[in-house]
């Protein structure tokens, strides 16, 4: 049984008070909720001190980004044992506003999942393609794209613990989410694509996360979705009254 995750990515927003506010505030509303796995992923600068308020809980820390390198002259780089060091479970890898905004590659995310894999963090690698992708009906083929660049030269035990967040670009941050439908469709590929190049047990145990707009409104259909099993959420993840609603509204009552 896939275990429902529900994992909030503060992208670039919170100084280290409002951190901290906000990571009391979720820890008072869902420090005994067992029925999702949540994590939150702060900016670096605060992946310590909200370290410190979660430990011992329920509730894991994720970071948004790494360098694959493992040390060096990189100013302002920071590498997986760095992340993990902070007391990080979980790395967000080949966010599309990293691809977009930085130029990431897929050849730089497999470097990057390939640098967490090594000092054991878990990688949630994001898929997704743009609306132009979209209409012009090259989903599958750009998801597909993505996927081979991204796990190239990993073998069947590596990738374990890997969770794929298919985030379409054109839904995230804008209040277009894509409905259950569309995003099940694209889940499914992902699974199968799993399937016909791993096995069949690492397709039946992977998650698979939803991104884009994702509210405590639209996550209960979403859910209910045979192949999703959790959601990565941005901007409802900023305030604690809408994650913690995602995170209640993800599992049955
Ligand atoms: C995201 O940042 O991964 C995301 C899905 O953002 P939003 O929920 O704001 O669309």
């Amino acid at each position: 049984m896939r275990v429902p995750l529900i994992v909030g990515n503060w992208k670039m927003y919170k100084i280290m008070n409002e951190a901290v506010e906000l990571v009391n505030e979720i820890k008072r509303e869902l420090l005994d909720f067992r029925k999702a796995e949540i994590v939150v992923c702060p900016p670096v600068t605060n992946l310590s001190s909200v370290y410190e308020l979660l430990m011992e809980t329920n509730i894991g820390l994720g970071a948004q980004n790494l360098y694959w390198e493992k040390e060096g002259a990189f100013t302002g780089e920071v590498s997986a044992l760095m992340i993990k060091d902070c007391g990080c479970e979980y790395v967000i890898i080949g966010h599309s506003e990293r691809r977009k905004y930085f130029s990431e590659s897929d050849e730089n995310v497999n470097k990057k999942i390939k640098a967490s894999l090594e000092v054991g963090l878990v990688p949630i690698m994001c898929v997704g393609e743009t609306l132009e992708e979209r209409e012009a009906t090259k989903t599958i083929e750009v998801i597909k794209q993505q996927l081979v660049g991204g796990l190239k030269g990993f073998s069947l035990q590596d990738l374990g613990n890997l969770v794929i967040a298919y985030e379409p670009v054109w839904a995230i941050g804008t209040g277009k989410t894509a409905t259950p439908t569309q995003a099940q469709e694209i889940h499914k590929v992902i699974r199968e694509w799993i399937l016909e190049n791993f096995s069949s047990e690492l397709s039946s145990n992977m998650r698979i996360l939803y991104g884009g707009s994702v509210t405590p409104e639209n996550i209960r259909e979403l859910m209910r979705q045979e192949d999703i099993d959790g959601a990565l959420v941005g901007g409802a993840s900023l305030k604690s009254a809408s994650f913690v609603g995602i995170v209640k509204n993800s599992v049955d009552e």
